[in-house]
């Protein structure tokens, strides 16, 4: 298993804001202290304005230089531009492993789901795994599919991957629920699966096993995978209900479609982050 991380994501912060440096200081320290799981590290390389152009209008990368706040949520901070597209890089990183024959996880900061084509929201400044995935369609994949089971709605990989040829994206997420989207199907390619609030662990899995069969029938001949934590049922942020094993379940039932598969961390935000994604990453490595 390949983590493709740099520790420098956590120099950004603001007091009291959820999606805070020890996410990945945390899981840092839980990865590097366990011997279950042989792994190679690696730090991001590069992005060019042409990849991240796919996805975003020119004016987002000029706003990102711009210091002030975006909204109540996602704060500016000095270098976000920098931090952002680091972790653009981290995933493009991720789906080269990928096709490599590696198993793989970006687990960097910022996440990328919400980030708008021209907007900057919830957390994100740059939709990650959505500019992965146009590289992909890109570079020679036929049939891309973003896998989405973060807590709340993907609306900006949708958004950008929008009836846009050769990708598809399932999201699975609470709803009502922020950012409020994604309550029903969007285009030829978005597809939607909330779970109402009040839905039991057993329904939530039963909505992810049937987005699964779904990510079947599209055939994808590689899978990005949005890897959010904050279904999870002691999550301050989530109001989800799942619990550890479902998260192993989950890289466990992804790793068995047996094409390039890559995953790059979105939301979570209990203190249980850093074991929810070594049950992830071994459910990954089916062990
Ligand atoms: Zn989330």
């Amino acid at each position: 298993m390949k983590i493709i991380t740099d520790e420098r994501c956590a120099g950004y912060s603001r007091y009291g804001h959820p999606e805070n440096p020890r996410r990945i200081t945390a899981t840092l320290a839980r990865l590097k202290s366990q011997v279950e799981l042989p792994l190679v590290w690696a730090l991001p390389g590069e992005v060019s304005d042409q990849q991240i152009l796919r996805a975003h209008v020119p004016e987002l990368l000029a706003r990102l230089k711009i210091p002030q706040d975006f909204d109540d949520d996602t704060p500016f901070f000095e270098n976000i531009s920098d931090y952002a597209r680091a972790s653009v890089a981290a995933a493009l990183d991720a789906l080269k492993a990928a096709r490599n024959g590696e198993h793989v996880f970006s687990l960097m900061r910022p996440p990328g789901h919400h980030a708008l084509r021209d907007r900057a929201m919830g957390f994100c400044y740059l939709g990650n795994i959505a500019i992965a995935a146009l590289e992909a369609a890109a570079t020679g994949s036929q049939r891309v599919a973003v896998f989405d089971f973060d807590v709340h709605h993907g609306n900006g990989t949708e958004a950008i991957l929008l009836d846009r040829p050769g990708v598809a994206a399932f999201s699975i997420h609470r709803h009502p629920f922020y950012p409020g989207t994604g309550v029903a199907d969007a285009g030829k390619n978005c597809f939607n699966y909330p779970v109402p609030p009040d839905a039991t662990r057993e329904a939530y899995r039963a909505t992810l096993a049937r987005a699964l069969d779904d990510l079947k029938l599209f055939q994808p001949d590689l899978i990005a995978v949005s890897a959010g934590f904050d279904a999870y049922v002691r999550d301050p942020l989530g109001g989800g209900i799942l619990e550890l094993e479902d998260f192993h379940w989950l890289g466990r039932s992804l790793r068995a479609f047996g094409v390039p598969m890559f995953s790059a961390l979105e939301g979570g935000y209990s203190r249980d982050l850093p074991e929810l994604i070594f049950a992830y990453l071994k459910g990954v490595e089916a062990i």
